[in-house]
């Protein structure tokens, strides 16, 4: 994956300002935050998204993301945080190498993304079907 710009920034090829580093994941802070504190938490093995990283890494992605975000929180002084990750374009995903947005939050930051819809109970029970037959 040698044109994957996170590659390159895990082979040091290109600057990232890190904040932590093991022999599998990297953390370093996003170059266009959407808030102060905004960093991503990356796979040092290469998968395009989650759907593509078997489990043993994920699991050790999140554990550490979740005490990243954590020291973020506190540095910033904020007053939460969101952890997100993008599958898909249709998500907003722009980088095909996995990674873990950690947003810290303040209050009344307006970052809310989600736009809530009214739906009828039947609608909202046949997609609880269709879900549970792809599990
Ligand atoms: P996504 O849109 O979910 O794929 O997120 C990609 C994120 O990577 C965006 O928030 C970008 O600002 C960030 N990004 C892209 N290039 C770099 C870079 N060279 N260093 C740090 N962050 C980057
Ligand atoms: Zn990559």
């Amino acid at each position: 994956m040698t044109d994957c710009i996170f590659c390159k920034i895990i082979a040091g090829e290109i600057a990232a300002d890190k904040i932590f580093e093991d022999d599998k994941v990297l953390a370093f802070m996003d170059i266009r935050p959407v808030s102060r504190g905004h960093l991503l938490v990356i796979p040092k093995k290469h998968t395009d998204d989650i759907l593509q990283t078997d489990d043993a890494t994920a699991a050790d992605l999140i554990h550490k993301a979740k005490k990243i975000a954590d020291a973020a929180v506190k540095a910033v002084n904020a007053d939460g945080f969101t952890i997100s990750t993008n599958k898909g374009e249709a998500a907003g995903q722009t980088v095909f190498h996995l990674h873990f947005h950690v947003i810290p939050r303040y209050t009344g930051d307006g970052l809310n993304p989600w736009q809530h819809q009214e739906l009828e109970p039947k609608t909202r029970k046949e997609i609880a079907e269709a879900i549970k037959k792809n599990l």
